[in-house]
This record gives structure tokens, sequence and C-alpha cells, in this order.
């Protein structure tokens, strides 16, 4: 029996498909989303479209950009031979709020995850590859410290050492990405004073 219309089910469904939704939220925010006026539904239905469309990877970072190349790697007053490899925008974004970070970074867009196959090819790693070819000192590792950030930690860098780049590891126990207020600022800081070698 179909509790609700063909439409709304509809709409249930890709909700639920996202990322951290469950059925309950998926439905909640549907009928949330009937009830609130045209215009307003207007506004998140192109938000979507227009930032799909326009968004787009950097040119040396891979980070999420509305040009071609993003504003840190844009910056000349940024260490271009530090490179932070993150696993996604927004650890980038935790670090860059603190204001304290000088070099440049590098999303992976992912983590490497046997469990889940998901191999060193279905991350940005062979660009991160390519840029060590330029003028590199460093290469501090700030994958989260789950099980796969760990072994993508030790798979880059022991690609990375026949080279005879430095690499780092940030602090261990710290959780990177989510909801990072002003404590966890510190101790993103704290991390990467902390780095040890790799
Ligand atoms: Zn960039």
């Amino acid at each position: 029996m179909e509790l609700y219309s063909g439409h709304i089910n509809k709409l249930i469904e890709e909700l639920a498909g996202l990322p951290g939704i469950g059925s309950k939220s998926a439905q909640r925010l549907a009928f949330h989303l009937i009830n609130m006026p045209q215009t307003r539904v207007e506004r998140l239905a192109n938000a979507i479209l227009d930032a799909k469309a326009n968004v787009r990877y950097c040119k040396e970072c891979y980070t999420l950009t509305d040009h071609e190349i993003c504003p840190v790697c844009a910056n000349e007053k940024r260490d271009h031979g530090t490179i932070m490899v993150v696993e996604n925008a927004r650890d980038l974004a935790a670090y860059e709020k603190t204001g304290k970070y000088e070099g440049v970074y590098h999303v992976l867009h992912g983590a490497i995850s046997p469990m889940l196959g998901i191999g060193p090819n279905d991350i940005k790693l062979k660009e991160l590859m390519q840029r060590l070819e330029g003028d590199v000192n460093e290469v501090i590792i700030a994958t989260n410290s789950s099980l796969e950030g760990e072994t993508t930690a030790m798979y880059i860098s022991k690609l990375i050492k026949p080279t005879g780049i430095r690499v780092t590891r940030i602090a261990s126990g710290v959780p990177v990405g989510g909801d990072l207020e002003y404590i966890d600022e510190v101790t993103l800081l704290r991390a990467l004073e902390g780095r040890v070698e790799l």
C-alpha cells in the first residue's frame, strides 16, 4: 500500500539516497519542502543546479572551486612548496579556518578502503604524484585517523619516500572533518605542529 503520493515517495527516495539521511529524516525533509513557499523551493532547487553547473575541481589541488584555480592556489603569498594532503574539501576548510597554515593543499576526494573497494586509482593520488614533480619540500599527510585514513597515509608515504621529499603525518587521534568548532581549531593546529616524520 502506498502511504504517500507517488511524487512524495520519489522525493523521499531521492533524499534518503543522500549521505547521513535515514528514511525518517528523508520523510521529515520531504514534508518540510512541500510546505515551504514556492519561491524558497525554487531558490533551493536553483542553488543545487547552479552549484552543480559551476563548481569544479581546482586544476592544482583538486578542491572544489568556482574558478580554474582556487583562491589558496592562486595566492602567491602561500608556500607552494608545502602540500597538505586531505581527504576532502571539508577538511581543507577546517584547516583554512585556523588561518595559521601557510602552505597549499591537495584534496584526495576519498581514502583508500579495501573494504569498500576504493583503491589508489579511485582517489586523486596520481594527480598528487604529478604535482611532486615540481618544486616541493614537504608533504604533510592530514588524512583522518580512521583505518582508511591511516591506510592511505602509509600508502602515500611509501610512494613519496623514494623521491626524497620530506613526508610528515599530523599527530594522530585528531578528528578531522565534520563540524569543527573553536576548540578543534586549537587541536588542529596542535596536530599540525606535532607532526612526525614518516
Ligand atoms: Zn587549489
